[in-house]
């Protein structure tokens, strides 16, 4: 179902090998990349459904698997009419560009059917009614109804129902909207003071409020929209009716009862941080292996980048010059959450192709690492003395063999320490990939404290956990510069 109509030349002859690579790996290591459908039917394909990354009881991690209303639904669904699912869990809003962008096929996200959103999707027969409600901390007494609002701030998530809401009667009531892109910010910003008080649907509120999020709700709920599953206008008709069918099937076995049930009967359990960090070890063991994968792939390629580029920058060619210097200048001069969201949001709109998340991420952190990297290499160089290659070719060595035996080997052992270094900085910045849905190591800790409200110590956990990788590494380096850099 995913259009590839709209190719254009350039980026798509370079990016389609790589994609294709990087997708076969990430295949390897089980990360869903999207998948096309026939055109009649949906038995036996394989649909990419996009979702929110943390919007309890509908969908959040258990022990790193992703389960909740939503998720079951839809896996007894897909079971029901024969069809198979990759779940993405993006986060709301980027979950609805993924699915504009046709990098998903459907979102199912506890999404409300709404107008204007029927302007762009389709939606399946609604399983769910909701309405958005106000929550404040449980110590705060000053505020217990919308009047209470005037000259405060009240945060919501981004592109969501509560957003709309919010955004509608503030200027009635005088208050200021700040939106986060996950639920877990919100929340967090509100415990912290930054806001006085989150408008968000009301059964994830119950639920947050009854595993001890530290809120309490104060008004009635509003009367809101049903959830749906979306897939893009007239994209996918097949796969609406499936979905319809195995739901109604769902509510005639009890099936669906019982999936509400599980779900909103309990709220999250207790437990001690040494327990926190073992029952989240799978999930943060995945996260940093997708953290050292990610950082290995792009300061391999960076590196080619960074030798490429560098040569030219330090030959005789004007042109040649001028190209490096362009390519540094982009990447080094634009942020990296940027060009993230470029490559993994703005490339397949131009490519008219999906971008895997792994791709995108790799593409993103080896242009921008190899920017630095080709200024390492030509500050490298250059900083050799020039009168060595004055030296070596007056006692007749050509160019070539100067800059192999006299000027290179001296050149790396200055560069090396600032390798290093970009090497560490690299490997932090793969927690910038979190934003495109990437599951390394932050985007790990997210999912955990979105669903058991311990920020702190789950940030802490994962600030240890790069900390001591890091150290490790720089260490490792240190011992192997040390050793061929005599
Ligand atoms: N129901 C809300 C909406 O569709 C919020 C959904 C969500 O945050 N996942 O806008």
């Amino acid at each position: 179902m995913l259009s590839g109509k709209r190719a254009l030349k350039g980026p798509a002859k370079l990016a389609v090998p790589l994609t294709t690579f990087l997708a076969t790996l990430a295949l390897l290591l089980g990360i869903p990349a999207a998948g096309a459908v026939a055109a009649d039917g949906v038995e036996g394909e394989t649909f990419v459904i996009g979702t929110d990354t943390t919007f309890a009881p509908f969908e959040f991690r258990q022990d790193g698997e992703l389960v909740g209303i939503d998720m079951d639904l839809l896996n007894a669904i897909a079971e029901e009419e024969g069809f198979n699912v990759e779940i993405q869990s993006l986060g709301f809003d980027a979950a609805l560009q993924s699915l504009q962008s046709n990098q998903v096929d459907g979102v199912i996200a506890g999404m409300s059917i709404t107008d204007e959103r029927r302007q762009v999707f389709d939606f399946s027969d609604p399983y769910f009614e909701s309405g958005i409600q106000m929550a404040v901390a449980e110590n705060n007494d000053d505020v217990a109804g919308y009047e209470d609002l005037r000259g405060k701030r009240v945060a919501v998530k981004t592109g969501t129902e509560g957003q709309t809401f919010a955004e509608s009667i503030k200027d009635q009531y005088g208050f200021e909207v700040v939106a986060f892109a996950q639920s877990a910010q919100m929340y967090d910003d509100v415990k912290a003071g930054g806001s006085v008080a989150v408008f968000d649907d009301y059964p994830v509120l119950a639920y947050g409020v009854a595993s001890g999020n530290g809120l309490k709700t104060v008004t009635e709920k509003e009367a809101g929209s049903s959830y749906g599953f979306a897939v893009n206008k007239g994209a996918s008709p097949e796969l609406l009716t499936a979905f319809n069918d195995g739901l109604a099937d769902l509510k005639a076995s009890g099936e669906y009862d019982e999936i509400l049930d599980t779900y909103l009967e309990s709220g999250a359990k207790d437990s001690s941080f040494w327990s926190l960090i073992t029952d989240n070890g799978p999930a943060f063991a995945k996260g940093m292996g997708l953290t050292l994968l990610a950082t290995a792939l792009s300061l391999l390629f960076a590196l080619v980048l960074g030798v490429f580029f560098g040569f030219l920058k330090v030959g005789s060619s004007k042109i040649l010059r001028g190209i490096a210097t362009v390519y540094v200048s982009i990447f080094r001069g634009t942020p990296v959450l940027v060009q993230a969201f470029f490559f993994y949001f703005g490339l397949p709109q131009l490519i008219g192709q999906p971008v895997d998340v792994l791709t995108a991420g790799v593409l993103t952190l080896s242009l921008n690492a190899g920017a630095y990297m080709t200024e390492i290499v030509r500050g490298g160089i250059q900083s050799v003395d020039p009168g060595q290659m004055e030296a070596a070719r007056s006692l007749g060595l050509g160019y070539g063999k100067t800059m192999q035996k006299v000027i290179i080997p001296q050149a790396i052992k200055i560069m090396t320490p600032s390798f290093i270094n970009q090497f560490v900085i690299t490997l932090k910045d793969t927690s910038l990939l979190a934003v495109i849905g990437f599951a390394e190591l932050t985007y790990q800790g997210q999912q955990i404290y979105a669903v058991n409200f311990r920020t702190a110590e789950v940030l802490l956990i994962v600030a240890a956990l790069y900390f001591i990788v890091i150290t490790l590494l720089t260490k490792l380096a240190d011992v192997l510069d040390k050793r061929f850099n005599k």
